[in-house]
């Protein structure tokens, strides 16, 4: 499909980058546009509205009503799990097509459709998981404590009106592991795609409506976060707002809950270690996996990027020599090419940012094995950086504290295993980690002690039912599996004397 023909336009139905509020799709209440450019080569692929803050009012004031009087937070179980199963049906039997409004939105290249995170598979998985729990969670009864004989019941009931704020870096996975659990609880929800990745979110949306969604339960606002995203954040009728992002925004979030005592839910950045040890199974694939993490697909714009290898000494220049060697392989280009493995950077700031970083790199005085540099040549009108390795790198560096969030992996020596463990945790983040080794006792001893959300032995994946989210300045709360669910909830008890 050539860039600059947008699918959307001969799609039946879906409102070219409009505004859902109240079940109808219409322009900005001002009528302004937010052009979007195709990260690979720079074309204006398109338009959509920019919500202004009535907009965005009438949004919650929508969701509000909705909730208090409409039918999704009062339908019976069975009519929930039915709409989700229709809406993850629907959603596979459009994945070609929404995987081509995802690479338009952010260069996610076609062949990694298959990647699971940035997958419409995913999202469709997490609906299903969701749809699961809805008949099957329940409250408690409990025996009086003191005093005269009652009965007391808890009971879950949904938690409000959501603000659900994406990112741009999966948008398939992460509307689902908002939207999901918030509807099955019965929730109603304002959504706030990013800007960088909204045409594949709205297709998402519309898809709700086929499902049989009632209209008004899920609205839609889109634009600039300073803007858009703040007015919603703000919003005194908003009662949870669940976020995934940049640990800035999700600071602000917590401060502009404050007034109403929002609930919040985050799922922030990372600065995840590999733990390589002299006994992992195979050092070359660790040294392949860590650097696979920061180049396929999204040339390391994932949280989950292991981008911080640890390595014993004595396998050092074993797993450097891999991991070089995966550099070499990554190719870039035209995400609607199946040779394409990696994708630019999304925009011209991240751009600057990561570039800035491998200065910063050099001038600390890490080794640059491989890489460093903007793409030049026929690419370089996207934004494309090559695949780079830092060696010798002192964890104190910024290179390895900071969230670069691109295609640079920096490599860390350790000597023994209380050192790797430190290391590891000398870290504001604290999201995910690899742990490397054939021995379980030590595989076991290791993770035990990490301070991170998620830990993969020997390998690493994400899936629907399995909690995920941070430990530290990493986030609030989890996504996936029933503390999901259960965050798009309140608990009530009711008492009854007897
Ligand atoms: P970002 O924080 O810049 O933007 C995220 C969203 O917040 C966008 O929709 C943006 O418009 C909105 N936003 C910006 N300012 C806002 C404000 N003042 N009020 C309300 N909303 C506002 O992040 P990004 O560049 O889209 O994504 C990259 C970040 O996301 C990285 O830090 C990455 O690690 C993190 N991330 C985390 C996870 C996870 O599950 N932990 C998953 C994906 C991405």
């Amino acid at each position: 499909m050539p860039l600059t023909v947008l699918p959307h336009r001969d799609t039946a139905g879906l409102s070219e980058g409009q505004l859902l509020v109240d079940g109808k799709w219409r322009a900005a209440a001002d009528g302004e546009l937010w052009r979007h450019r195709h990260p690979a080569t720079g074309e204006d692929i398109g338009g959509f509205a920019v919500a202004t803050v009535s907009d965005v009012d009438e949004a919650v004031r929508t969701a509000r009503r909705a909730f208090d009087e409409g039918p999704w937070p009062r339908a019976r179980a069975g009519e929930r799990i039915r709409t989700l199963h229709r809406y993850s049906n629907l959603l596979r039997e459009h994945t070609a097509e929404l995987q081509a409004l995802q690479a338009l939105d952010n260069s996610v290249p076609l062949s990694f459709g298959g990647i699971y995170t940035t997958s419409v598979g995913a999202a469709a998985d997490v609906f299903d998981h969701h749809a699961g729990w809805i008949d099957k969670l329940g409250g408690d009864t409990l025996p009086p404590y003191q005093g005269g004989d009652h009965l007391a019941m808890t009971f879950r009931e949904p938690v409000g009106v959501v603000a659900a704020i994406l990112p741009w870096n999966a948008p398939f996975l992460l509307f689902a592991q908002k939207l999901a659990p918030a509807l099955a609880a019965g929730c109603t929800v304002v959504l706030k795609p990013s800007e960088y990745a909204t045409f594949s979110v709205l297709r998402m949306v519309e898809l709700l409506a086929e499902a049989g969604l009632p209209d008004g339960v899920v609205s839609v606002v889109t634009g600039p976060g300073a803007t858009v995203g703040e007015a919603l954040i703000t919003h005194p009728g908003v009662d949870k707002i669940s976020f995934t992002g940049s640990r800035a925004v999700g600071r602000r979030i917590v401060e502009a809950s404050a007034s109403t005592f929002k609930r919040v839910s985050l799922e922030l950045g990372g600065k995840s270690p590999s733990l390589v040890f002299p006994d992992a199974p195979n050092v070359g694939l660790a040294g392949m996996t860590s650097m696979g993490t920061v180049t396929m697909g999204l040339s390391g714009q994932a949280c989950v990027a292991h981008s911080r290898a640890l390595v014993h000494r004595d396998v050092y220049e074993e797993f450097l020599a891999a991991a070089q060697m995966m550099a070499g392989a990554i190719t870039y280009g035209d995400p609607f090419d199946a040779g394409t493995l990696a994708s630019p950077l999304i925009n011209e700031r991240q751009l600057e940012r990561v570039l800035g970083y491998i200065n910063r790199g050099q001038e600390e005085g890490a080794r640059l094995v491989t890489g460093g540099s903007k793409v030049e040549g026929e690419l370089s009108t996207g934004h494309f950086v090559q695949p780079t390795i830092f060696a010798d790198v002192d964890n104190n560096m910024a290179i390895a504290q900071e969230e670069i969030f691109g295609p640079v992996l920096v490599v860390v020596p350790f000597t023994d295993e209380d050192e790797a463990i430190r290391l590891a945790n000398d870290t504001e983040y604290g999201l995910g980690a690899g742990v490397y080794t054939a021995d379980s006792k030590r595989a076991f001893r290791v993770a035990r002690k990490l301070r991170a959300g998620t830990i993969g032995i020997n390998g690493f994946t994400v899936e629907p039912h399995l909690p995920f989210g941070g430990f530290k300045q990493s986030g609030l709360g989890r996504e996936g599996g029933r503390s999901a669910y259960e965050a798009y909830t309140e608990l009530k008890t009711v008492l009854l004397p007897l």
